[in-house]
């Protein structure tokens, strides 16, 4: 009963015709570097300032090149309920205790509604495969589980659960930066692109993080009749999800330098990195807008 209820309450697609005449804001993050530390991958700093989200009923939108698994443990962990996106815009994950009607083009996915916007790994990998004879670089893939420890930190189970590609295909870059030119334009021609994480170069379909938030945005305006989107992130995949934004964050990186914006909203700059300034930024944001 409790249950039901809180299912009832949370609902964040209206029913139909039951458009809200109120204000949504939505925050939509990056995680490493992000919300997550770079090096230690602790959500700690920002805990608060979640806990401060849910009691305002703003959701909280991973949006990262992490995978379902990934991003399934982490909203578990930090007792999130709200909607995700993974593999820089590949695939978004509706959970249907939130969103009791499918979203447009979703389909059932257990627990979520499945919306794909990106290329299957299969696919990926089928299309990748006569390069890499051409090329020194090593797939994740490919890649043994000890080989991903050593080069991420992550843990064994969190290495596994980064190895489950569904719509992308992370590699380690070890050629020249001419020979990345020519990888990239010879991609091209297959359907293929490549973002730049924080430790991998992915390779996946025609997507990135901004048309993803545009789309997330285009869902909850159903409900509601204006929505807000809050954006952050650090690194050069979150450039065109933070060009989408109408309030964009840059969260300073203690490993590179901030990515540069073409962009004619206000930029927020971190002034502390990671989670810390994640944190202070949202909380800063929260009381102007
Ligand atoms: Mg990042």
């Amino acid at each position: 009963m409790t249950q039901m209820k809180q299912a009832t309450d949370n609902n964040d697609l209206a029913p139909a015709g039951g458009r809200h005449a109120t204000r949504k804001i939505i925050v939509v993050t990056d995680l490493d570097g992000s919300l997550l530390d770079h090096y230690s991958y602790s959500a700690e700093p920002a805990l608060a300032t979640i806990r401060k989200l849910q009691n305002r009923r703003i959701p909280l939108i991973f949006n990262t090149s992490k995978t379902l698994a990934e991003c399934e443990a982490l909203s578990e962990t930090l007792g999130l309920s709200d909607p995700f996106i993974v593999e820089n815009g590949s695939a978004t994950y509706y959970p249907k205790r939130r969103f009791r009607t499918a979203p447009q083009g979703a389909t059932s996915h257990g627990v979520y509604w499945q919306v794909v916007a990106g290329m299957r790994h299969e696919d990926i990998q089928t299309r990748l495969a006569p390069l890499k004879a051409d090329y020194r670089m090593v797939t994740l893939s490919d890649c043994s589980l000890g080989d991903i420890c050593a080069a991420t930190g992550l843990s064994m189970t969190a290495a596994r659960r980064a190895q489950n590609r569904q719509f992308s295909e992370p590699l380690i870059w070890q050629d020249s930066d001419e020979a990345l030119v020519k990888f990239q334009q010879a991609l091209v021609g297959l359907g293929l692109t490549t973002l730049r994480g924080g430790r991998f170069l992915h390779v996946l379909g025609d997507v990135d993080k901004g048309k993803a938030l545009l789309a997330i945005q285009a869902v909850y305006r159903q409900t509601y009749h204006e929505v807000v989107a809050i954006a952050l992130g650090d690194g050069d995949n979150d450039i065109a999800m933070l060009e989408a934004a109408d309030f964009p964050v840059l969260i300073r990186s203690p490993a590179h330098k901030l990515p540069t914006l073409a962009c004619t909203r206000p930029v927020t700059i971190s002034e502390e990195a990671g989670p810390a300034g994640w944190a202070a930024s949202i909380r800063q944001l929260l009381k102007t807008i």
